[in-house]
């Protein structure tokens, strides 16, 4: 199943992504706008799977639809820096022996069809293009040989960093959390649809139509099962929780001139057998006194 969230009419919804259509799941799931709430309850999965074959359901051309980010809410965002041995090199760190985790605040994530906030006081916004896990189960201390039956599936992800907040500190929370910056989707895909563990995809970003990442999921330092692993030692894992696998190498800041984003660019990224996931960027707009009295 492709699972997304989407807004057609006025009215947004769930629904369940086949070739060109969206089938409307919304008999099935309500009012819910975010597939944490399937990925939180099997027999939902599960009657969905069913509806979905249903030829009486409802189905919307795709291109008739705005696609929301699929999961919105996640309970923690966690995701790796470093885990490409190249991305780490041209960024002038060692091959981690262990990841780099940061956390990202759900006011910098963005849908598919949102547009990505170039910050006011920096002009260095750069790509990311990553894998991301979507956990499915209430965990801990798994083992690596369990770890996938944790996983409910799998999306895409750029992980838009703003650089020079990124290193004015040895940890990298101001960077990684601008508003508007972390783009998610288009969809979720389950687990059942990519090989285990998501290994062995091809993962791209594209600027301006311009190729500028290009790599596999299989050169990840740290696996989809290994991640798990590392991060069910640390911290409970819920459904609906969302882990970012970090990026390959071909980032903008480790370029000669470097290449930022700019507003008016189009930026993808694209993992096979998930989904092209594509963004403008525009310019941060608004008076942010005004917008703050409004909260
Ligand atoms: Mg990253």
């Amino acid at each position: 199943m492709r699972y997304a969230a989407f807004e057609q009419g006025g009215r947004a919804r769930l629904g369940a992504v086949e070739g060109g259509e969206i089938i409307d799941l919304s008999p099935l799931t309500g009012a819910a706008t975010s597939v944490r709430s399937i990925v939180e309850n099997a027999d939902l999965h599960s009657r969905a799977v069913q509806y979905a074959r249903d030829p009486a359901a409802l189905r919307l051309p795709l291109t008739s639809c705005r696609l929301l980010s699929p999961l919105p809410d996640p309970g923690k965002f966690i995701c790796l820096g470093l885990n490409y041995a190249d991305h780490a090199k041209e960024g002038g760190h060692n091959v981690p022996d262990y990841p780099a985790l940061f956390l990202r605040a759900t006011t910098s994530l963005i849908g598919p069809q949102d547009p990505i906030v170039a910050p006011r006081c920096s002009e260095r916004l750069d790509y990311e293009a990553e894998l991301v896990i979507v956990i499915g189960k209430r965990c801990r201390h798994v083992t690596e040989q369990a770890a996938l039956d944790v996983v409910f599936g799998y999306t895409a992800f750029n992980d838009g960093s703003v650089r020079d907040y990124q290193r004015r500190t040895t940890q990298w929370t101001a960077g990684k959390n601008f508003d508007g910056t972390g783009a998610l989707g288009p969809w979720i895909v389950t687990a059942d649809e990519l090989p285990p563990g998501a290994a062995g995809l091809n993962i791209c970003s594209r600027l301006n139509g311009n190729l500028m990442q290009s790599s596999n999921t299989d050169r990840m330092i740290f696996s989809v099962p290994r991640t798990i692993a590392i991060l069910s030692e640390i911290m409970t894992l819920e459904p609906g929780d969302l882990v970012a696998t970090g990026t390959p190498e071909g980032v903008g800041h480790a370029r000669t001139p470097p290449v930022w984003m700019r507003p008016g660019d189009e930026v993808s990224v694209e993992i096979e057998g998930i989904g092209i996931l594509t963004n403008h960027v525009v310019a941060e707009t608004g008076d942010t006194t005004v917008a703050a009295q409004h909260i």
